[in-house]
C-alpha cells in the first residue's frame, strides 16, 4: 500500500484551515508564519514557497523576508531578532542551508525559543531528548504521523533508521523510541547494512543517495518510509533513497517520492507554527 502523503496532507491542512477560523473568533488573530530566505538557491526557493502556499491554505498570515546571499550574518541576526520582538510573529525559520560566510549554528541559536517552528533550536533539541515539552523537528514528525497511518502498532517493533543527521535521522529515532519501538540508528559506518535493514519492520531511509535501498534490503512486509529527495542523475527527475519500483511488491507500506515525505515535512510546520501561536497566546 501507498501512503500518499500529499493527500494526507490536503487533509491535514483542511482541518487546519478550520480550527484556524476558530483561533480567529477566540484570540482575535490567525497564526503567523516568518521565513527568512538567503540567496537564490533554486531548490530553498522552491521550499520556501511551498512553505508559503501552505500558510495560505490554511488560513496563516506570513511574512517573507528575502535577503541577498550576500547579507552579512550581522544583518541577518538583526532580521531574526526583529521578528522575534514582533507580537504579531508566532514563528520563525530560516531556510537552510545558509550562505558559507553564514554560521548557522548562531542563527539557528538566535531564533526565539517560543517561536522555533523547525524544532532546530538546542533547547529545543534538549528538551525532546529529556522528553520535556517542545516542538518537534517537522520531517520525524511528519513520518510518525504516516506510520500512524498505516495502522500498525509501533510498540515493540524493530524500527531501523538509516542516517544519523540532527534534522532527521537523530530525532526520527528519538521519537519512534518515544513510541516504544526498539531502535536502530545505521550510518555510513554500518556494517552488514543489508543484514540490519533486513531486521526492520519499520525501515527509514534518510540517507540522501538515490535508490541505495533495494529489495533484497527490505524484509517483507516491512513498513518502508523514504525521506530522502535526490535527482536521477540520467533522468533528472526527483527520486528516493528508496529503489520504490522494485520495493513496493515487499512492503506492506510505502512512501513515494515525490508526494510522500515532503509534502507532511510542509504540514508538520503548520502544525509546529499553531501549537507556537497556541503556547503564546496561552502563556
Ligand atoms: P545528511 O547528509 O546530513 O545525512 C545523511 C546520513 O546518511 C548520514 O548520517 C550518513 O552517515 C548516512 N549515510 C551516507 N551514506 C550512507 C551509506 N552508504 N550507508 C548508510 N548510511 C549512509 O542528510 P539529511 O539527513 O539532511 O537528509 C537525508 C536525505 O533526506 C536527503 O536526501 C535530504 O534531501 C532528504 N531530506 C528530505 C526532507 C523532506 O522533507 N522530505 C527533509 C530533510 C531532508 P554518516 O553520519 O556516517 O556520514
Amino acid at each position: 500500500m501507498i501512503i500518499d502523503g500529499k493527500q494526507l496532507s490536503a487533509k491535514l491542512k483542511e482541518q487546519m484551515a478550520e480550527q484556524v477560523v476558530e483561533l480567529k473568533a477566540k484570540y482575535g488573530r490567525v497564526p503567523s508564519l516568518a521565513v527568512i530566505l538567503v540567496g537564490e538557491n533554486p531548490a530553498s526557493q522552491s521550499y520556501v514557497r511551498g512553505k508559503i502556499k501552505a500558510c495560505e491554505v490554511c488560513g496563516f498570515e506570513s511574512i517573507l523576508i528575502t535577503l541577498p546571499e550576500s547579507v552579512s550574518e550581522a544583518d541577518l541576526l538583526a532580521e531574526i531578532a526583529k521578528l522575534n520582538d514582533d507580537q504579531k510573529v508566532d514563528g520563525v525559520l530560516v531556510q537552510l542551508p545558509l550562505p558559507k560566510h553564514i554560521d548557522e549554528e548562531k542563527v539557528i541559536d538566535a531564533i526565539a525559543l517560543e517561536k522555533d517552528v523547525d524544532g532546530f533550536h538546542p533547547d529545543n533539541v534538549a528538551n525532546l531528548w529529556l522528553g520535556k515539552p517542545c516542538i518537534k523537528p517537522c520531517t520525524p514528525k511528519g513520518v510518525m504521523r504516516m506510520i500512524e497511518e498505516c495502522g500498525f502498532n509501533v510498540a515493540g517493533a524493530n524500527a531501523v533508521v538509516v542516517g544519523r543527521s540532527n534534522i532527521v535521522g537523530k530525532p526520527m529515532a528519538k521519537l519512534l523510541l518515544d513510541a516504544n519501538a526498539t531502535v536502530t540508528i545505521a550510518h555510513s559506518r554500518t556494517k552488514n547494512l543489508s543484514e540490519v535493514t533486513r531486521s526492520a519492520d519499520i525501515l527509514i531511509a534518510a540517507v540522501g543517495r538515490p535508490r541505495m535501498i533495494t529489495a533484497d534490503m527490505v524484509r517483507p512486509g516491512a513498513i518502508v518510509i523514504d525521506v530522502g529527495v535526490n535527482r536521477d542523475s540520467e533522468t533528472g527527475k526527483l527520486c528516493g533513497d528508496v529503489d520504490f519500483e522494485a520495493v513496493k511488491d515487499i512492503a506492506s507500506h510505502i512512501t513515494p517520492v515525490p508526494g510522500g515525505v515532503g509534502p507532511m515535512t510542509i504540514t508538520m510546520l503548520m502544525q509546529n507554527t499553531i501549537e507556537c501561536f497556541l503556547n503564546r497566546v496561552n502563556k
